[in-house]
């Protein structure tokens, strides 16, 4: 009979020969997890190939040191992306460096086009693959799953309860005989009630050519062996047991990812290189008062109005209360620099940091002066503000910023909206204010005050931030989940190899 250390040594064998290749969609919100997974899996003890650009490669080149450094198994594999010949601009290897959303299509394409010289690499690695896990938006990545004769999961970078609302009205056609944008639509068999306009709903998005490749998308979706998610088991077991029911597909809920490093410096190393200067912001924050400050900020992808934001800066200042704001409106509108020349940053200078460009966002939502997060509710953000274990104010501007909102809000009960009642599409200039300075000062007031109802948020908000952060400690449910994962995937690729 093998002796427990024996039984040990094996399973540490066999997830040392499990192979796992990750293929992100280029763009931060989809990559950055992704990067964590793989973190994830190496220190779980697995092997992981990383697909990228050369572009990307170096967005992430902070990580690729860590990762070289600390001896983590992820192996990053550049594969040339073919931006000209699919009439990209040369470089364009991103997607927030697509200039015209209709060039999105030409994106989706060239990444397509990464299928065979993907193969040809995969074909002559030791180990070989034993699964894929790949972005939802690259069917193609089923197809050599298939060939290599192993599982393919997806990941799509929303939290469970987003990705049911997706799901069903993908299933259903939910949107397709919706005429009137004030309709609002309900969702049969989803576990709460919910009711959303079709604009609000994940999908909405419509994107010349883009019809079949979301046929596609879906099709593989279908087939797949099972679906990644960025969450843990506590913060939506409902949301994840109906999914798992209503699919019939295995959720593996790894997360939160952004939990992988407890070095906070190889955390800020994992986006693009920050552009304002890390060890200041941090000493400017360490003046504050615990809790007292608002961080704003709005992802890698929105595009907010330059009317809207000098909105939201007036709203700042009348609320009197210390923030941080990054502001990524840049070259693209140098109105808002001049607004904020005109005397803005003088005005609140002993209480406003304002960032241009990219923020070291995770560094700054850990600090302990941060008290409020004010979000677009892209996931990554959202649940990075989860694990931070701090409340936001909502503020979604396309795809499924909208139901996280609704996560937030109504079922977590972390959050207040700021009240954005119109949807400002991705890669589309919002031109009208559709948030007051007056809707702003409330939703502060009413996240940074004292009141009964603002002590309960924060509590249920730091509650959340323990839960998640036990989830990725030894024992936890993502903890226990990366380890039979690694061991599913291993067994598999035994048996059939
Ligand atoms: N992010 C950051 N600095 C910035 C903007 C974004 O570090 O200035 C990171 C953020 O921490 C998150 C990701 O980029 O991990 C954005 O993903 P999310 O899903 O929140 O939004 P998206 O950019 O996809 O809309």
């Amino acid at each position: 009979m093998a002796s427990a250390s024996q039984a040990l040594n094996e399973s540490q064998k066999a997830s040392e020969r499990t192979h796992f290749v990750l293929i992100p969609l280029m763009a931060q919100g989809h990559t950055i997890p992704m990067i964590d997974m793989a973190h994830l899996l190496a220190e779980h003890g697995a092997q992981v190939s990383f697909i990228t650009t050369p572009v990307n490669a170096t967005r992430m080149a902070g990580f690729i040191n860590h990762a070289l450094a600390t001896g983590l198994t992820i192996q990053f594999v550049k594969l040339n992306f073919p931006a000209v010949e699919f009439g990209l601009p040369n470089g364009c290897e991103n997607a927030d460096m697509i200039q015209s959303r209709d060039l999105f299509k030409n994106f989706m394409e060239a990444c397509a086009a990464l299928r065979e010289p993907l193969t040809a690499y995969l074909r002559q690695q030791h180990p070989s693959p034993s699964c894929i896990i790949s972005d939802m938006s690259h069917w193609w990545a089923a197809d050599i799953a298939r060939e290599f004769g192993i599982p393919r999961l997806t990941f799509n970078g929303f939290c469970t309860f987003a990705s049911l609302v997706r799901y069903i009205i993908v299933r259903d056609n939910l949107l397709e005989h919706v005429e009137d944008e004030n309709e609002l639509i309900n969702f049969p068999r989803f576990p709460t009630p919910l009711q959303l306009t079709k604009e609000k709903c994940p999908g909405s998005l419509s994107v010349y050519g883009l019809e079949q490749i979301r046929k596609n998308i879906y099709e593989e979706e279908i087939r797949s062996s099972g679906v990644v998610m960025n969450s843990f088991q506590e913060l939506e077991a409902l949301y994840i047991e109906s999914f798992e029911q209503i699919t019939a597909k295995k959720v593996w809920t790894l997360g939160p990812m952004c939990l992988c490093n407890q070095d906070i410096n190889a955390m800020a190393a994992r986006g693009n290189k920050a552009s304002t200067d890390e060890a200041q912001c941090l000493r400017w924050l360490d003046l504050m008062k615990p809790g007292s400050v608002t961080f704003v900020s709005f992802g890698s992808l929105a595009c907010t109005a330059p009317r809207q934001l000098v909105e939201l800066g007036l709203g700042l200042e009348a609320s009197k209360k210390p923030f941080v704001w990054v502001i990524k409106a840049g070259d693209k509108f140098p109105q808002v620099e001049e607004w904020l020349a005109e005397g803005f940053e003088e005005r609140v200078k002993d209480r406003g940091l304002i960032i241009r460009g990219w923020a070291p966002q995770v560094l700054i939502l850990w600090h302990k002066a941060i008290g409020g997060f004010m979000t677009h509710c892209g996931w990554n953000s959202t649940i990075e503000g989860i694990c931070a274990g701090i409340p936001m104010i909502t503020w979604p501007h396309f795809a499924e910023q909208f139901v996280n909102e609704r996560l937030v809000v109504d079922v977590l009960k972390t959050g207040v909206e700021v009240g954005v009642k119109a949807v400002t599409q991705w890669g589309q200039e919002q031109t009208e204010v559709t948030v007051t300075r007056d809707a702003v000062e409330k939703a502060v007031s009413k996240l940074m005050d004292d009141g009964e109802a603002a002590e309960e948020m924060r509590m249920k908000a730091k509650e959340f931030g323990v839960k998640a952060r036990k989830a990725l400690e030894e024992g936890g449910s993502s903890y226990n989940n990366i380890n039979l994962l690694i061991q599913e995937m291993g067994n598999q690729a035994n048996a059939s190899g």
